[in-house]
């Protein structure tokens, strides 16, 4: 973190303390409280929406059931403050996991759908279970009492802070951990994420429990601070209102979900203010007015798509002066701003706000991060070797048989990959390479036969189980994580190299720093090994399609695979890359891995395949030693077209 940044923090955590001393309005200091709360539950709703990509619907829900959880312990069994807020996160965190387990098998809308639903429910459950949340009455709660010392409205506001910052520090720590990289992985590539072992399901579950467990210290606190809890409060409204501050706030930052709990809580209070609103939407006008003259100017945008914005923010400053009351159209100017912003902004304003500081000072985008080079005096790269002890078969594909509706890509294919050696798989377009590789990852599952992998049935297991028995992948359309650097591409590879705990990501134990310095070594070594180390802090997206299958060669090898598919590696490379391609493969499989290669480029297949198979339609129609094969009737045929005779 930059020394600006930690100043800045400071600075605002030293204003936030100072506010009730400054401003000492009751009511303003409890608002201030309702957006210290609602900040903390969005910081843990971005998690899921920002950076897993998935909408929840169910959030006021959760947030309802750590308000009655505390509600409940207090006012039916006298639990104190400070057992009833963990409890609540504890208990929260449960149904997050009794929710995402089933909704999480599907996406997007469904999804939506599912956590709806459940909001749905868990409302008429409050309202029926009278005996423990006395139904649509509602509970009465004091707030606590500390040493004798009944906490005050103000005192509260510091207890609100307290969370705010804790919880600031704890979902800033596991993001910037392994954890935040699987999500952000995920949601960038599902299925290369699979293939490296972080397994999307597992993966999105974590994420939607880690929010509930945040939600409900948020409900909790709500609980305290209204003093009176009822069933209608958790209503979908506010589900959708936390949605909009999200987004609003700007996703994927710490800032946003404050931002944005400011401008829920505060903009139905500036909108019962006339005064207060002509003089903010002016001020917002001449901000829109300047920016779009600056945008225009510079090329940033064109007259046209400045237009519309224009004119709302104009007419809604003019349309001010018309009204003489406001609470007539609260609602009407609430949901156009809104709109507005959604629709504009669709970062969100501080993401608006990043990518103006970004274009005028360009060199802040690079995350620059050291790069651990231990130079040449040690291990090449630092993956185990897989020393070729028994001979025999590492992988055996029977009978398989993949339908796709009336189309037989698969069709009764055996295939017997030798311990050490590199295998070719040839063949014309169409003919189902990729299909086989797809089926022995796991991505399909074959309609009929059975693979066996280091003397175990692999058939039918999820990819991710697949990669961490230990086979690693490329992809003939290159799935990288685009918008993640080089080597934040490999750490993900690294995955199954961590292995401490959330806690040790949240305290930062020598453990975890341990294993984090590690990984990046070997990450730094990997792309070393394929020749990427000066572009390392790379964004992935940015590179040459050629080093991008290098980057993804070096991701497969993080994994620490037995067994690597390479699924056409050489195409869009140059001819002096793919000569440092077959020096590669070569030390892959000097180190004992055992590699299936697909590839068109005949001349790489002929000098260092130690056998190869050649498919046509979707069967095996030859097999041998490349001379062998070079040299079939029925291949060259198909295949090699006469060339090669
Ligand atoms: P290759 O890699 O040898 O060029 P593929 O394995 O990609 O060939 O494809 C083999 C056949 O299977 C093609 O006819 C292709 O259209 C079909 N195929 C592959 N994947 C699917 C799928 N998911 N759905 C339907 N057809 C598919
Ligand atoms: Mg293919």
């Amino acid at each position: 973190m930059s020394v600006t940044k930690k100043i800045s923090i400071v600075l605002a955590i030293t204003l936030a303390a100072l506010l009730p001393s400054l401003w000492p309005n009751p009511y303003y200091i409890h608002l201030m409280v309702v957006i210290g709360i609602y900040a903390i539950l969005l910081l843990g709703l971005d998690i899921v929406v920002g950076y897993v990509g998935e909408v929840s619907l169910g959030h006021a829900a959760l947030f309802g059931i750590g308000a009655y959880t505390a509600g409940v312990l207090n006012f039916q069994l006298g639990v104190p403050f400070l057992l009833a807020v963990p409890a609540s996160v504890v208990v929260t965190a449960l149904f997050g996991a009794i929710l995402a387990l089933p909704a999480l098998r599907v996406s997007g809308p469904y999804l939506a759908m599912v956590t709806l639903a459940f909001g749905t429910i868990i409302q008429i459950l409050i309202n029926e279970m009278t005996f423990l949340t006395n139904g649509p009455m509602g509970l009465s709660i004091r707030k606590p009492v500390f040493f004798g010392h009944h906490i005050t409205g103000t005192d509260y506001y510091y207890i609100v802070l307290i969370a705010l910052v804790a919880a600031l520090f704890v979902v800033q720590r596991i993001l910037k951990s392994h954890l935040g990289r699987a999500f952000e992985a995920l949601h960038d590539s599902p299925i290369a994420s699979d293939c490296m072992g972080v397994s999307v399901y597992g993966y999105k579950v974590y994420a939607f429990v880690l929010s509930a467990g945040i939600a409900g210290l948020a409900g909790s606190l709500f609980t305290y601070s209204e003093e009176y809890i009822s069933p209608n409060t958790y209503n979908f409204e506010l589900t959708i209102l936390f949605l909009l501050a999200v987004i609003m706030g700007g996703r994927k930052t710490r800032s946003g979900p404050i931002l944005g709990a400011i401008i829920v809580v505060m903009l139905p209070n500036v909108l019962s203010d006339i005064e207060l609103f002509r003089k903010i939407s002016i001020g917002i006008a001449v901000i829109t007015v300047v920016y779009s003259a600056y945008a225009v100017a510079v090329g940033m945008r064109t007259l046209k798509q400045v237009t519309l914005p224009l004119l709302v923010t104009i007419v809604l400053a003019v349309s001010g002066y018309f009204m003489e009351n406001i609470t007539d159209h609260r609602l009407t100017i609430f949901g156009v701003m809104i709109l507005f912003v959604v629709y504009y902004l669709p970062n969100g304003i501080m993401g608006f706000l990043r990518s103006i500081v970004h274009r005028v000072r360009p060199q802040w985008i690079h995350r620059h991060e050291e790069i651990l080079d231990h130079g040449d005096k040690h291990h090449i790269w630092s993956v185990p070797d897989h020393p070729v002890t028994a001979r025999g078969h590492l992988l055996e594909a029977r009978n398989i048989v993949m339908q796709f509706g009336g189309l037989k890509a698969l069709n009764e294919v055996n295939l017997d990959i030798a311990k050490g050696s590199v295998h070719g798989l040839i063949g014309p377009n169409g003919s189902g390479k990729s299909t086989i590789m797809n089926v022995l990852t796991g991505i399909y599952k074959p309609t009929a036969g059975e693979i066996e992998f280091n003397g175990k049935l692999i058939t039918g297991a999820t990819p991710s189980s697949i990669a961490g028995e230990g086979i690693a992948r490329t992809f003939q359309n290159v799935q990288l994580f685009g918008e993640m650097t080089a080597i934040e591409n490999v750490l993900v590879g690294l995955h199954h190299t961590y292995r401490h705990s959330l806690l040790d990501v949240v305290f930062h134990t020598p453990r975890c720093r341990k294993e984090k310095l590690a990984a990046r070594v070997r990450a730094a070594s990997l792309l070393k090994f394929v020749g990427l180390a000066d572009l390392a802090n790379e964004e992935a997206r940015n590179l040459p399609y050629g080093k991008q299958r290098l980057l993804e060669i070096a991701r497969a090898l993080a994994l620490n695979p037995s067994l690597l598919l390479l699924d056409e590696p050489a195409a869009g490379l140059t001819a002096p890359d793919i000569k440092e391609l077959i020096v590669m493969i070569n030390k892959i499989r000097g180190h004992g891995i055992t590699v299936i290669l697909i590839e068109h480029h005949m001349d790489v297949v002929m000098s260092i395949c130690d056998k190869v198979t050649v498919l046509d339609f979707g069967q095996k129609i030859a097999e041998g030693t490349p001379a062998i094969v070079q040299s079939d009737e029925k291949v060259i045929e198909a295949y090699l077209g006469g060339s090669a005779a």
